[in-house]
């Protein structure tokens, strides 16, 4: 599945707020939104004056853009996961994001092993992931409750995931997962629920913006 490639830090300057794509670095004060927090572009500081006047429009399309970037996923993919959730029983948004929540690569994020999403779909595509002992290198593939993602004995020998032993217990594991940090692995114990899932996201200008 394709995924984007060009700048990261422009993304969170046209979103107009720090979506955490690049781990460390976001936190440090190299993070370009702390430099430059307006839009990029030639006319980037004009609009960040603009931004008042916003129509509704305009508000759910930055939404959904902002979602979209957020995990990492084109925009065929996104309105593949929406028309997903719109036939699921429930809440349309938070379907949604439960759906985004349960791929692969943000399982393996959440759990602390790698320090953004697109680090972490770089450990699955390369193959170092599996899933309920079986090695799986698509990162959308979606989790469900009582699955175990691992890291392959092969893998686990690697400088990364040494140094991963050591730091994973300190860093914040969502309640619907458990991670252990000595044998590297991750048990889903049942799907996340809307306050589970720590993203600044308004899901129903999502569902506003697809239901135009
Ligand atoms: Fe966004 Fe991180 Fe780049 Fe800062 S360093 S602009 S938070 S991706």
């Amino acid at each position: 599945m394709a995924r984007y490639t060009g700048p990261v830090c422009k993304l969170c300057r046209r979103e107009g707020e720090k979506l955490f794509l690049k781990g460390s670095r976001c936190m440090t004060p190299k993070c370009s939104f702390e430099r430059r927090s307006y839009p990029p572009g030639q006319h980037g500081r004009e609009k960040q004056f603009r931004r008042n006047r916003a129509s509704d429009y305009l508000l759910q399309l930055r939404e959904k853009q902002k979602a979209r970037r957020i995990y990492g996923i084109m925009e065929r993919q996104f309105s593949r996961y929406f028309s997903r959730a719109s036939q699921q029983v429930g809440l349309t948004g938070t379907n949604l994001l439960t759906l985004l929540e349960r791929r692969l690569d943000n399982v393996v994020y959440r759990a602390g092993m790698a320090s953004s999403r697109a680090q972490a779909r770089q450990l699955v595509s390369h193959g170092h992931v599996m899933l309920n002992g079986r090695k799986t290198d698509v990162p959308s593939a979606l989790v469900s409750p009582g699955d175990i993602v691992s890291v392959r004995s092969e893998s686990s020998r690697r400088t990364y995931f040494k140094v991963l032993r050591q730091e994973m217990d300190d860093r914040r594991v969502p309640r619907w997962l458990t991670a252990s940090a000595a044998d590297l692995t991750v048990n889903v114990l049942h799907l996340p629920a809307r306050e589970d899932i720590d993203v600044s996201l308004n899901e129903q200008l999502i569902v506003e913006y697809y239901s135009r």
